[in-house]
């Protein structure tokens, strides 16, 4: 008690300290925002991906250059041309709002002289635009040019490329996004109604001069980072540079700077969203509904709680976490590790299965369709590695089925319409962690 008296005393006086030298002293120079260089990843190839980061507001405002590798080179002239501009003007980044300029996300498209990433899919086409409500541009392998359906390279399913996945994880918590491209000399916003991609495009054609275009007239893009962006409720925009060799810096600069003077009106910060009776806070709600929303975890069971600063959300099939402490990476939200919660002691590892894939990190191999699940939707993130081996376990349903244990989740294999499913291990951890705590008396029946 004395100890805490002298603490609270000390406290009260180096506070008083802090007043009086504040108040005394010379108005400080405004300090210049923060200026900080990122590596967000890797291309297929391994080349990095980067960012240059100034300011440090609540407000994330993203410029994308060069999807579109070699031939759109110009793209990534103009964000690197950008980088150094408000490299050297920090000032011009409001209070309030942190920047990102991200020169190229397809290095190995630029390196290699294409369009196309190393694996020959058109990351522009391979985003998982079925989550809006706009059935046109939805995912598809077979995209369309100008000529009809050209070419099977939206890639082999959605978000199958490191560099669209890399994105997608990145704008989680996106106010707004910019992605350069050329040479169409418009600009234009998420195809599916979304007021503030309208709005923000309108504005960046007043400023740039570039056509304000409602789409892109020319045919229909399926997959595309502005429409995904538009879903998840990010005020999205591809502006098309007039030529196909010139940065158009000037004009673009002048388009940017628009935006950032306007940046309160056109640049909405992420809103909670109201699901089954609960409020689900605006970053897990986006990172439901980005990776399958109630099909895949189910719906909210509870409000959202916040301890030791990581705010979870139980759903059915899974609870769902931010890490503050995570921003800028793929692990700003991510399912918590209720597998590995249920199961208690892992099994010991096993032997390598022939035709599955071994995990070295727990010993153990996963194969067929849960193989096939775990590498097309993120089973790093989503799922992480194996526990167990899979077993023909009694599931929740009361059937005998295909089970296996993952850190996050537990896979199950429905064999009457060939899906794999999450068991409902939300539900079940919810339940055990209520009677836990429960202190209540018993009801009177
Ligand atoms: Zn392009």
């Amino acid at each position: 008690m004395p100890g805490s008296l002298v603490n609270i005393l000390v406290g009260a006086v180096l506070l008083l300290g802090t007043i009086s030298a504040t108040a005394f002293a010379a108005p400080a120079p405004q300090s210049a925002p923060p200026i900080v260089e990122l590596t967000l990843g890797t291309s297929t190839e391994g080349r990095p991906i980067t960012a240059l980061k100034i300011g440090g507001g609540a407000r994330k405002f993203v410029l994308v250059g060069d999807t579109h590798g070699g031939p759109e080179a110009n793209t990534f002239e103009l964000v690197t041309q950008l980088a150094e501009y408000f490299r050297t003007h920090p000032a011009e980044v409001p209070d309030g709002l942190r920047l990102y300029i991200i020169p190229t996300l397809n290095p190995d498209g630029l390196a290699l002289g294409t369009r196309f990433n190393a694996r020959g899919v058109d990351l522009n086409r391979n985003m998982n635009t079925n989550i809006d409500s706009c059935a046109e541009n939805d995912w598809r392998n077979d995209v369309q040019g100008a000529y009809g359906v050209e070419s099977t390279t939206g890639g082999p399913f959605a978000e199958s490329e490191p560099e669209s996945r890399l994105i997608r994880d990145f704008l989680l918590d996106a106010a707004g996004v910019i992605f350069f491209h050329s040479n169409g000399g418009d600009v234009f916003p998420a195809f599916c109604e979304h007021a503030p991609s309208i709005a923000l495009a309108q504005a960046y054609a007043a400023a740039t001069g570039y056509t304000y275009d409602r789409y892109w007239q020319k045919y229909m893009i399926t997959g595309g980072m502005h429409d995904w962006a538009g879903a998840l409720g990010i005020a999205a925009i591809t502006p098309e540079l007039s030529s196909g060799d010139q940065p158009e810096f000037t004009q673009n600069l002048a388009g940017v700077q628009a935006i950032l003077q306007q940046a309160d009106a056109l640049l909405p910060i992420p809103t909670d969203h109201q699901e089954h009776g609960f409020t689900i806070p605006a970053l897990i709600w986006r990172f439901w509904q980005a990776h399958g929303g109630a099909a895949r975890f189910g719906l909210p069971l509870a409000p959202a709680q916040s301890e030791a600063g990581i705010t979870r959300q139980f759903f059915e099939r899974a609870a769902l976490e931010i890490h503050p402490d995570q921003a800028d990476t793929p692990w700003l939200v991510q399912p918590a590790p209720l597998g590995r919660q249920w199961l208690g002691t892992p099994d010991p590892p096993a032997p390598e299965q022939p035709g599955a894939r071994f995990f070295p990190e727990t010993g153990h191999s996963v194969r067929e369709a849960f193989l096939a699940e775990w590498e097309q939707h993120d089973g790093l993130l989503l799922l992480g590695f194996p526990l167990n081996e899979e077993e023909n376990v009694r599931a929740a349903d009361g059937i005998v089925r295909p089970l296996q244990v993952f850190e996050r989740g537990v896979l199950a294999y429905y064999a009457e319409d060939n899906s794999v499913r999450l068991e409902p291990l939300g539900w079940a951890m919810l339940v055990r962690a209520q009677l836990q705590q429960s202190t209540a008396t018993q009801q009177i029946r």
